[in-house]
């Protein structure tokens, strides 16, 4: 077998109701402005051999950029045997290399590539991927949802989901405090800082300490992922679980994050940390540290979501999957089939590898229209707007007493 073509296919994507969202400002407030309605954006990969076989990924990271990459990378892999996944991967890490591009562009390039030539081994030999990777741990995958308020949070748990996650740009204890009353013990809650270098470690480290008596499962970027000596000193004076990792790439990226015990839960991105074969790796490298992985799903596409399935199923430290429910109406009909949760889980694709194809008309009708969005927001506190501190990436945050106080 042979590859003879790479296509790539980029929408635009529908943003989600804001309730379902797990953060203070998603779309980012100057492109709404502009008159586009969210800036996600989905990009699938098919890989087709000469003999009729086509594989399908998904590549998350900066979707509009990595369309270009995957193009590029398309050169070296022409006349491959896709069955040789490993060599592949090498080949086009060493080529990606000479750009320095081993972040979030080239991981998202190789990832969905990669997720494409595992689809491709499972249909040739009859097979989920699930198989490949060492067959079934479990049946059915555990998902988390997003809530910022108790009502989004008890209309989830009404539907079975067991864990939510909320935002913590704002107001994060009286937040935690509000769901944690509303859903009881049962439930499990993480917070989301969303990582800018906004809170000092030593600041981070308040809060994860007035956070303490909600019993997060976790606090997912308290600080900014690279500041790994933050992370530490976070972890030295707080009894909580952290957890980071959706923008590492690759078993380097994430190596020291791992093997320095820094956090209790890895948030690889199914979409971006360079493909299956990757994923494996790094879970595997997390388990020696008995650390847990719950899959960052992406740009939340719903092709990296069958392969996080798929991986999960057959990783002993898997621990849940992240989603939005609720996602934009337009999702359904992207992928097919299109998977839904029951009382909280999905079920692992039983189909040969990874069984999910896109609706290319459907795709088509939604042209990319803009891929970049400001995260750091006035509304969120972050910076007064028009003050030399707007859009600073490491910046204290403003009114920080109040933040911090916030009970
Ligand atoms: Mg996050």
């Amino acid at each position: 077998m042979k590859i003879i073509d790479i296509k790539t296919f980029l929408m635009h994507v529908g943003a989600p109701d804001l309730k379902a969202w797990a953060s203070d400002n998603a779309f980012g407030s100057e492109t709404v402005s502009k008159g586009i309605t969210g800036t996600r954006n989905w990009l699938f990969v098919k890989v087709y051999t000469d003999d009729g076989i086509v594989g399908i990924g998904e590549c998350s990271g900066w979707p509009r950029v990595i369309e270009t990459a995957v193009q590029d990378l398309k050169r070296i892999l022409i006349g491959e045997d896709p069955t040789h996944i490993e060599r592949l991967w090498q080949r086009m890490m060493s080529a990606i290399m000479v750009h320095g591009m081993t972040g979030t562009v080239g991981g998202g390039a190789m990832t969905g590539i990669d997720m494409a030539l595992w689809d491709i081994k499972g249909k040739a030999l009859g097979v989920p991927v699930w198989n490949l990777l060492g067959g079934k741990v479990r049946d059915k995958i555990r998902i988390y949802a997003h809530a910022n308020t108790p009502e989004v949070a008890l209309s989830l748990k009404a539907r079975g989901i067991t864990a939510i996650k909320c935002g913590g740009v704002s107001d994060p204890v009286r937040k935690v405090a509000a769901l944690r009353e509303a859903v009881g013990e049962e439930m499990d809650i993480m917070i989301d800082l969303h990582g800018p270098p906004w809170l000092t470690p030593g600041d981070a480290t308040q809060l994860a300490r007035a956070l303490e008596p909600y019993k997060l499962l976790f606090i997912e970027d308290p600080i900014a992922p690279d500041n790994l000596d933050g992370y530490r000193r976070i972890r030295d004076h707080a009894n909580v679980s952290l957890a980071a990792g959706e923008r590492m790439t690759t078993i380097f990226g994430m190596r020291a994050l791992i093997e320095s015990d820094l956090v209790d839960v890895v948030q690889p991105d199914t979409g971006r940390a360079g493909g299956i074969t990757q994923m494996k790796k790094i879970a595997a490298m997390a388990e020696a540290h008995h650390i847990m992985v719950a899959p960052h799903s992406g740009s939340l596409g719903p092709v990296a979501e069958y392969a996080a399935l798929h991986l999960l199923a057959a990783i002993p430290n898997g621990l849940f999957l992240e989603r939005i429910e609720d996602d934009w109406e337009g999702r359904e009909h992207t992928v097919l089939p299109h998977p839904r949760s029951q009382n909280g889980f999905l079920k692992v694709p039983d189909a040969p590898g990874l069984g999910v194809d896109i609706d290319e008309a459907f795709v088509a009708r939604y042209p990319s229209q803009a891929n970049v969005s400001v995260q750091v927001s006035a509304q969120s506190g972050s910076y007064v707007p028009g003050t030399h501190d707007e859009n600073v990436y490491v910046q204290t945050r403003m009114q920080r007493a109040r933040y911090l106080s916030s009970k």
